[in-house]
């Protein structure tokens, strides 16, 4: 109920303008993102590369209203790209693009957003690296798709994510394993109506567990995205039966939660992969890990009551 009302302000501009008034508000977000700047987020990407883990960077944006800040939205990725490639990261390192940051709520907006993603895509794939299309809320998710599919078309290296919550996921998971895609699969982070989506956490996990099992016995390369122990033993223990080993799919957790998690799944030798984001956009993402573990609201406050 409290995440709902979380997620509910994360997208009321009243709410917002107040949290993004506070000084200092952005301190408290340097737990789960890089920094502000490209820069700091190449250094946080070589720091988890030296440590052994793989990365995708999002530079943080989803309220694109303009032509102009979607087209500089795909030139931060296309930067970005650069930069992780004149670093040297680009075995470890890939990004990951939301398509309302690229123009998809805009008039026109899928040709837009197909457009400014084709743009990185080629670019990632110029440099040596890949792009992970993120999901976000029901509303978008089939428009998404189709830009996907043509996405891979260019490079089928192209990942994509699906949500466990929703009812349409076992289907899209049938059409994009048996095309061999890099499939994300995570729990799925919106406010959606049960019309849409499962909305009872026991629900929610039991339907992970089917799409994890499908995953694992498709062509697709799962992406593990969550922090949910029981998950993870469970894609352990699927990848054993299948016969796939670390290079065969990927964990991925969010920056700066369950570290040690992370830290251990590394040393058992698997391949694992950190989300790092990055820039002053931090509102949007910050508010929905705020109501996955509403702990992180009193966290929030506590920096926010201890500012000089
Ligand atoms: C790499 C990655 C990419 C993602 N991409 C997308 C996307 O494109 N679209 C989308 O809708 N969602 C995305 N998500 C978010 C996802 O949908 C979930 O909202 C989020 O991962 C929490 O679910 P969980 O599977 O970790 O399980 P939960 O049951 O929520 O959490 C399991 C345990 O993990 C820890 N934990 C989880 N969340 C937090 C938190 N915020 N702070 C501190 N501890 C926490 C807690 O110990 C908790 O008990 C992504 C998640 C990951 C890991």
């Amino acid at each position: 109920m409290f995440g709902r009302l979380l997620l509910a302000g994360a997208t009321a501009p009243g709410v917002r303008r107040t949290v993004l008034a506070i000084p200092g508000s952005s301190r408290v977000v340097s737990r789960f993102i890089a920094g502000e700047s490209q820069a700091d987020a190449i250094r946080a990407a070589e720091h988890l590369t030296r440590e052994g883990f793989k990365v995708t960077i999002d530079h943080l944006g989803e309220d694109t209203t303009d032509l102009e800040q979607a087209t500089a939205a795909a030139d931060s990725s296309v930067a970005l790209l650069d930069a992780v490639y004149a670093n040297g990261l680009a075995a470890s390192t890939e990004v990951s693009i939301k398509l309302t940051a690229l123009g998809l709520a805009l008039p026109d907006g899928e040709a837009i957003a197909f457009e400014n993603a084709a743009r990185i895509v080629r670019r990632a794939a110029e440099v040596g690296t890949t792009v992970t299309v993120d999901m976000e809320d029901h509303t978008k998710t089939a428009v998404t798709l189709a830009v996907v599919r043509r996405l891979r078309e260019i490079q089928p290296t192209t990942g994509l994510v699906l949500q466990a919550y929703l009812h349409r996921t076992p289907h899209d998971i049938d059409e994009f394993a048996a095309a061999g895609a890099r499939i994300r699969i995570c729990k799925g982070a919106y406010n959606e109506p049960e019309t849409v989506a499962l909305t009872s956490r026991s629900e929610i996990d039991r339907g992970y567990e089917l799409c994890l099992t499908k995953l694992f016995a498709s062509n697709a390369y799962p992406m593990v995205a969550t922090h949910d122990p029981k998950l993870i033993a469970l894609a352990a223990s699927l990848a054993q039966r299948h016969g796939k080993n670390a290079g065969d799919f990927e964990y991925q957790l969010l920056n700066g939660i369950r570290p040690d998690e992370q830290q251990k799944l590394v040393e058992s030798g698997a391949t694992v992969r950190v989300y790092l984001p990055y820039g002053s956009q931090w509102y949007g993402y910050m508010m929905r890990r705020m109501a996955e573990k509403p702990a992180n609201l009193a966290l929030f406050l506590k920096a926010m009551s201890s500012r000089s």
